[in-house]
This record gives structure tokens, sequence and C-alpha cells, in this order.
């Protein structure tokens, strides 16, 4: 087995229920790693520091950036999101499954610099339902609900890029499958 096959992307748009399909099978299978990203958005209640991503200055992502620390990086919806390179090498190495939930372009990247990686892509069953869960979040105004959305469809059309694409109409069943994609890109 390439060491690689150990890293798995995962990307889909904002309200596909990306991140909670990956809480579950955190919860679930605790041997699958999650990579925490760094970013310079604001944190949004309930989210933690080292949890859900170590929150920073542009500059200090700028900095982080130039010293090689980040694996690949974007600029979505005008923060900075990026993937140390801590998060992943160590997990490679030791032969631990690692996911990163990462935007299209990130993971397009991932893919280039990492051939044997995996990536998957979370649909939302519906657009209606993809804007239902993005305003029942709660946690954006209209404004960046309008961006996200565009942003939502644009990316819908990266899917047929991905290894694999899967709807997420219900989320027990969406870790059943993305964790047997797990297993199965690992032999
Ligand atoms: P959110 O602000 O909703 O947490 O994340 C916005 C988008 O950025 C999501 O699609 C999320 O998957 C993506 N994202 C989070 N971390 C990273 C990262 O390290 N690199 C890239 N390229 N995208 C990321």
């Amino acid at each position: 087995m390439n060491k690689e096959q150990n890293l798995i992307v995962v990307s889909g748009p904002s309200g596909s229920g990306k991140d909670t399909v990956v809480k579950a099978l955190m919860e679930k299978y605790p041997t699958v790693e999650i990579s925490v990203s760094a970013t310079t958005r604001e944190k949004r209640p309930g989210e933690k520091e080292g949890v859900n991503y170590y929150y920073m200055s542009v500059s200090d992502f700028e900095k982080k950036l130039a010293d090689g620390e980040i694996l690949e990086h974007t600029c979505y919806c005008g923060n900075y999101y990026g993937t140390p390179k801590a998060e992943v090498d160590y997990r490679i190495e030791h032969n631990i499954p690692v996911v990163l939930v990462i935007e299209v372009e990130g993971a397009k990247n991932i893919k280039k610099q990492y051939p044997h990686s995996t990536t998957v892509f979370v649909r939302p069953p519906s657009y209606e339902e993809l804007s239902n869960r993005l305003r029942g979040r709660g946690t954006e105004n209209e404004e960046v609900i309008q961006v996200r959305l565009a942003r939502a469809v644009e990316e819908m059309e990266y899917a047929v890029d991905y290894d694999y694409v899967i709807v997420n109409d219900a989320v027990e069943d969406c870790v059943e499958e993305l964790y047997a994609i797990i297993e199965q890109s690992r032999k």
C-alpha cells in the first residue's frame, strides 16, 4: 500500500452537510482522524480553537505560508483557509487514515501533490435543501448566505473530477458510504 492512500479528501458545497457527516464518522470510527485547517475567518459560536480550526490573523497565516508550513491554501469568500503540513505528514507516515475537509481548489491541489489520495464529493440532495440548511444554521447573514449559495452552485460542477460522489440525504447512510470508501482506498 502506498502511504498516500491514507489521505482522504472530502469536499462539498457549504450546506451539503459534509462537516456533520465527517463529525459523525469520527465518532463512530475513531481510528479515522481529521486534519484541522488554519483559517483567518471569525470563529462561529460553538466552534473551538484546535478542534474546528486554528484561527489566526492574516499576517500570521501569511507568515506560515511563507515558511512553507501550509500544504495548500485558498481564499474562500474573503478568508484564507489552509491545510497545515503537520496535520497530514505525521499521519501519512504512521499509516493513520486522515480526512481533509476542504473546498474544490484545495482538493485539486492535494490530488496533484498526492496522486494516491482519494477524493470524495458530498452533494446535498437538492438546491432547496442546500439553501434551507444554510439558512437553518442561522450563523450567517443573508449577504454571506447569498455569496455561499453562488459559490455552492459553482462548486457543484467540480463533482465530476472526484473519485467518488455521495449524496447526503441521510447522515448515517453517508457515514457508512464514506467509511467503506476509506477502507477500500487503503487496500
Ligand atoms: P467554513 O467557513 O464553512 O468552515 O468553510 C468554508 C469552506 O472552506 C468549506 O468548503 C471548507 O471545507 C473549506 N476549507 C476548510 N479548511 C480548508 C483548507 O484547509 N483548505 C481549503 N482549500 N479549504 C478549506
